[in-house]
């Protein structure tokens, strides 16, 4: 049993999940949740099976709300969005948005998804970066530390994100010093934002990773700069609602996290003891 009861990222039939809305909220009561975000992928003019059809928003929007009424005093729903820094709408209308960059976009208008299919971001390497794992890692981190230093976002979504691939890829040494201080450098920025960073155990219920994002030194370095972390699990899949979430919870214990945030049973965020 976890601790977190909440998780303030999940799909669901709207973008690329696979459980419907009303599902999802009632697997998530059933777990005992205090909580439950919704967080489809915002509407983008590209990539359209991916994310909330626009013109589908303002029923995205109605359905959520609608299950808030429904679960009031047994389990607070939120009307959440995860935000791609190529998204075509604003955030505002929603109770808390996750930044995310999940693609890498070309001078002719087209875009090269970062966690897709391992070939594209192969191709990406070896025709924009001269075949230097590195240099696609230096281009990502300044991509999401530009959006957080000025979006200033609720929470950071997925911070590392690249390792899903670089785990079949090899693209770079993740143990490397190079790497490394690239990471710390882009996060520690992020720090002064007052940014939630998301623990995300999305990549490992989806098999391509063993730990949460983001990677233990960095949640160590965070930690020491002040900074807080939310749980969530990213699911697509009401069976994984809090998967790995007690695993993540002892790392984060280990590495001397004695609390962590969630979303509020009647306050937007909350603090528990981890
Ligand atoms: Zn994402
Ligand atoms: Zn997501």
């Amino acid at each position: 049993m976890s601790l977190t009861l909440s998780s303030a990222h999940v799909h669901t039939t709207f973008c690329d999940g696979k459980t419907p809305a009303p599902d999802m909220a009632r697997a998530a009561c059933e777990k005992g949740f205090l909580s439950l975000g919704f967080s489809s992928h915002a509407p983008q003019d590209f990539d359209p099976g991916y994310c909330i059809e626009p013109a589908r928003e303002e029923e995205y929007k109605a359905l959520v709300r609608s299950l808030r009424e429904e679960y009031a005093g047994r389990m607070t729903v939120y009307l959440g969005v995860e935000r791609d820094l190529y998204s075509c709408v604003s955030p505002d209308g929603y109770d808390y948005y996750l930044a995310a960059v999940h693609y890498f976009r070309h001078p002719d208008g087209h875009h090269t998804p970062i966690d897709g299919r391992p070939e594209k971001l192969l191709s990406y390497v070896d025709a924009c970066c001269g075949g230097d794992g590195l240099e696609m890692a230096r281009r990502y981190f300044a991509l999401l530390r530009d959006y957080v230093v000025s979006a200033h976002p609720p929470i950071i979504a997925h911070f590392d994100l690249i390792r899903k691939n670089n785990a079949a890829l090899r693209l770079y040494d993740e143990d490397g010093e190079p790497y490394r201080r690239m990471a710390l450098d882009a996060l520690r920025p992020m720090a002064d934002t007052g940014a939630l960073l998301e623990v995300n155990t999305g990549a490992i219920a989806r098999g391509y990773l063993t730990t949460p994002y983001p990677a233990p030194f960095l949640l160590k370095a965070w930690k020491e700069w002040g900074g807080e972390v939310i749980v969530n699990s990213d699911c697509h899949d009401m069976r994984y609602l809090d998967t790995h979430f007690a695993e993540s919870e002892a790392l984060l214990r280990s590495l001397g996290y004695d609390h962590a945030v969630r979303l509020g049973k009647s306050t937007l965020w909350e603090r528990y003891s981890l």
